[in-house]
């Protein structure tokens, strides 16, 4: 039988909720057991397709297209898992289902509400996955924060699916421990209120997780403990870490895998987490380690979320060669109002310009991407980085004057990238994206091929634009090299340029599947490029 932990979080959101979701699954994973992992999101979107990043951070996309909230990518790069659409689950799908149902007649002419209705169908959704998983310990994080209304249906399931086995259900419930600056007192009236909140649904945490600035003190577990009617053991103190993957390794001190395996009446089967504290110890700054500047373009960079899977590639590929990297933020816009800003990017080791929709900015990016191709500096694009690269070849290179992409000008005398006829047939999504993982050949001799190692790869896509194989031939003979295909179609999937150190964009979005223990190949000559051009001096 399955076991299955439901994480719910108290007082306030943005307590690292994900993050403390893949801590658990990766302690367990190092105890020897398989995991998995679902996201509730309660909110009646079918999925996070269609959502701003601005609000709501990066959209992450799985192998099968599906666009699932930026947790996902935590639990990726902690677990090294690929999940499905599926395992998102959402107000608006579990609702769309229930209507289904109910229009095909299934309820046989019962009143359809929330509880049984919805709530049963939450519970077999849960129960049907963990099943097709096949998994040792699935975990489930409940989005949003108690006392929210939305989260209450789940909420529900989730308390009958704990009656109906208790011994293969754990509630772990991760709250706020807030310190009183002039004194540093630590005070446990939120969490308390937090949980109290929980009971009132029916739920009783098994084990508390408190965030805070500094770890907890002894006094504040024990007052935890007595309020809130949980064993002292089972109060889990973690504190600020300079880095994300640290949060396994303080759970470990905290003994946590330890608790939930006793609970669960499992033992632990090996542990193994020397190759991840190496890692993470690589991924902090130090003066006996180098730093490389990477700047990252792009137009939501006031909100970083929304470029989160690209930040921790970046840092993953710094880990592999134990060198700092230091994000640098670059609004392209400034360099529209003034290309002498452009200058800012001379002490830059590296430049990204990851993916984007619509004009603005573009120009600003074509810039830096120019400044990075003259200049020789490292250049990694990705998805809209690789066609606004195609552009500033086509207009630059190959003369080919006010080239651009019809997303940004329909009227464009040379659309070098746009919407292929066959873009509908492609897509298996309903919509006009190309969505999920595709497969890419790469050319013999290529850096491509040098950084994969390997012919065949396969990549995740986000886009409705392509490379317009009309200019092909022209932006060929001009020396920009289509490195990366797809394997029948004429699709083209990666640019690169021979005569410099690191010019490579690709059509796909390599960043969704980065971890920390297999850092993405494209990433890793990106830094090593930058490694070496802040050598060179
Ligand atoms: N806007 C571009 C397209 O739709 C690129 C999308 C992206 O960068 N994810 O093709």
């Amino acid at each position: 039988m399955v076991k299955i932990i439901v994480v719910t979080g108290g007082v306030m959101s943005g307590l690292g909720k994900g993050i403390a979701t893949a801590s658990i699954g990766r302690i367990l994973q190092s105890k020897g057991y398989t995991v998995s992992a679902i996201k509730i999101d309660p909110y009646l979107n079918q999925d996070a397709g269609t959502m701003n990043p601005i609000e709501h951070g990066e959209v992450f996309v799985l192998d099968d297209g599906g666009e699932v909230d930026m947790d996902f990518g935590h639990y990726s790069r902690f677990l090294n898992i690929d999940l499905t659409n599926e395992h998102n689950i959402t107000t608006g799908k579990i609702y769309k289902r229930v209507m289904e149902k109910e229009r095909r007649g299934d309820y046989l002419g019962q009143t359809v509400q929330v509880i049984p209705h919805v709530t049963n169908e939450v519970k077999l959704w849960i129960k049907e996955l963990a099943k097709k998983d096949g998994v040792d310990i699935l975990i489930v994080e409940v989005g949003g924060t108690t006392g929210d209304i939305e989260n209450l249906p789940f909420l529900e399931a989730i308390r009958q699916m704990k009656a109906e086995e208790p011994g293969n259900v754990l509630f772990v419930h991760l709250t706020l421990v807030p310190a009183l600056t002039v004194v540093g007192e630590q005070k446990t009236k939120p969490t308390q209120h937090s949980v109290k909140m929980l009971r009132e649904v029916g739920i009783d945490p098994d084990i508390i997780i408190g965030r805070s600035e500094e770890a907890l003190s002894q006094s504040t577990k024990k007052k935890i403990s007595l309020f809130c009617n949980v064993k002292e053991e089972s109060v889990i103190s973690s504190p600020d870490c300079e880095t994300i993957y640290e949060v396994p390794l303080v759970f470990e001190k905290e003994k946590l895998s330890e608790t939930i395996l006793r609970r669960f009446r499992l033992t632990a089967k090996d542990t193994d987490l020397k190759n991840w504290k190496k890692l993470v110890n690589r991924i902090k700054e130090s003066s006996d380690k180098p730093t490389v500047r990477i700047a990252i373009t792009g137009k939501y960079t006031r909100l970083h979320d929304a470029y989160v899977s690209v930040l921790e590639s970046l840092k993953h590929a710094g880990a592999h060669y134990n060198i700092f990297i230091e994000p640098v933020w670059i609004e392209t816009d400034e360099f529209e109002k003034d290309a002498s800003r452009l200058k800012k990017l001379e002490d830059i080791d590296g430049i990204v310009v990851p993916g984007g929709f619509g004009s603005r900015g573009t120009e600003g990016k074509i810039l830096a991407i120019k400044y990075a191709r003259e200049n020789k500096i490292p250049f990694l694009g990705l998805c809209y980085g690789m066609q606004l690269a195609t552009i500033e070849y086509a207009r630059n290179v190959c003369g080919l004057e006010n080239a651009n992409s019809t997303e940004i000008d329909k009227d464009t005398p040379h659309p070098v990238i746009d919407i292929l006829p066959e873009q509908k047939e492609i897509d298996s999504m309903g919509g006009t994206m190309r969505l999920g993982a595709y497969q890419t050949k790469l050319g013999k001799n290529t850096k491509a091929r040098d950084v994969y190692t390997k012919e065949l790869i396969s990549e995740r896509h986000r886009h409705r634009y392509e490379v317009n194989p009309a200019y092909i031939q022209k932006l060929e003979e001009k020396g920009l090299s289509f490195s990366g295909r797809h394997p029948e179609r004429d699709l083209m999937e990666i640019i690169e340029l021979e005569e410099h150190p690191y010019f490579l964009a690709s059509q796909f979005h390599p960043e969704f599947k980065s971890s920390l223990e297999r850092p993405a190949p494209l990433f890793l000559g990106l830094i090593n490029a930058a490694q070496e051009r802040r050598r060179a001096g």
